[in-house]
């Protein structure tokens, strides 16, 4: 048997793939991935309050949020595997999906396994990540713990800078820790982080140790050529170090951008091969949000139902499960 469309990953992207592919009943199967303890879901599922995804006047727990989009996509029939992917094989019509209890062929893949931010692991980070540490201040930052606040940023490139200088919206000061005695940022970037008044650079130096009670409190950082130790009193620490896509599987295989992102053509969201669409993180380093991640999610679904209709691949079913899960 063919499916008609495999969805690999699920975040916001992915269950919004489902609930529209599901709509159109094309009877999708989401792999939802094992690999982070069973829990489905994606990086919202490491979120508290998510204050910016629309429709939710007065913010959403990210866990709640990706249930709620599990459950719509289990109600329109997608059927949710938590499983991970181990292989695909995409030279193959059908393509083949490999996870540890099946390979199953199908027509169409939608490819949504997200990024994964980057983070140092620093002596006492798992205390006070979410709650003084994060790796997205435009997530996190109107979080109270920041107003009037003193926080770092970790980082010289695009985002860090771009974290540092939203953050300031909220936080009286910003330290932005560059390993380094040069920033990666662009020029523009550059010139605004180095010419605000409360954004303070700190060269040559990394953060080594956290410290706090209930909430972080204390940072410690250290100096790379001297091994000097200095403290930050912060309520926050954002890291800015990168993200990496969750791509291994798919190398090879299809098409990278030169940062590892699946590449996907113009306004669409099609690959190089025809059949396989990708969503949310695993091709977007920009943005990098919920709704455009959901975005993209339905746009795949879209571009999906057509071409397999176009192509006569789509296998009908007449007995889809509607019933709420
Ligand atoms: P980058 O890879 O560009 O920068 C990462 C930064 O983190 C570098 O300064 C790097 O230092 C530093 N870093 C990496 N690892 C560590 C570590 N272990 N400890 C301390 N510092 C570390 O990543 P970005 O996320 O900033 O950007 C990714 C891409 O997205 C870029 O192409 C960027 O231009 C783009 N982007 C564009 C934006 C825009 O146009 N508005 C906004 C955000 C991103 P070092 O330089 O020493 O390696």
């Amino acid at each position: 048997m063919t499916e008609n469309l495999v969805i690999i990953g699920s975040g916001p992207a992915g269950y919004t793939a489902a609930i529209y592919a599901g709509r159109a009943q094309l009877n999708p199967i989401v792999f939802e991935g094992f690999s982070a303890g069973g829990i489905p879901g994606g990086q919202l599922m490491t979120t508290t309050e998510v204050e910016n995804f629309p429709g939710f006047a007065e913010g959403v727990q990210g866990p709640e949020l990706m249930k709620q989009m599990r459950q719509q996509a289990l109600r329109w029939g997608a059927q949710c595997i938590t499983d991970d992917v181990i292989a695909v094989d995409f030279s193959q019509r059908p393509f083949v999906i490999t996870t540890d209890e099946q390979s199953i062929k199908t027509h169409a893949v939608i490819i949504c396994t997200g990024a994964t931010a980057k983070r140092l692991h620093l002596p006492g980070e798992e205390l006070f990540w979410n709650n003084g540490i994060s790796a997205c201040a435009i997530c996190d930052g109107a979080n109270p713990l920041f107003d009037n606040a003193e926080v770092a940023v970790v980082g010289g490139g695009d985002s860090a800078a771009e974290e540092a200088l939203y953050l300031t919206k909220y936080a009286q000061k910003v330290h932005v820790l560059v390993r380094s005695d040069r920033l990666r940022a662009s020029k523009t970037m550059q010139n605004r982080l180095l010419s605000h008044d409360r954004i303070q650079i700190h060269w040559n130096c990394e953060p080594v140790r956290v410290y706090g009670d209930q909430v972080l409190r204390k940072l410690e950082i250290q100096d790379i050529q001297s091994k000097d130790l200095t403290e930050l009193f912060v309520s926050g620490l954002f890291y800015a170090i990168g993200h990496i896509p969750n791509t291994e599987l798919f190398q090879g295989q299809l098409t990278l951008d030169p940062l590892g992102y699946i590449h996907t053509e113009g306004k669409s969201t099609a690959t190089n091969i025809p059949g396989i669409w990708a969503a949310g993180d695993v091709q977007d380093h920009h943005y990098r949000q919920a709704i455009t991640a959901a975005g993209t999610g339905c746009m795949a679904s879209i571009e999906a139902e057509r071409w397999l209709a176009e192509n006569a691949l789509l296998i009908e079913s007449a007995t889809m499960n509607l019933s709420l899960v």
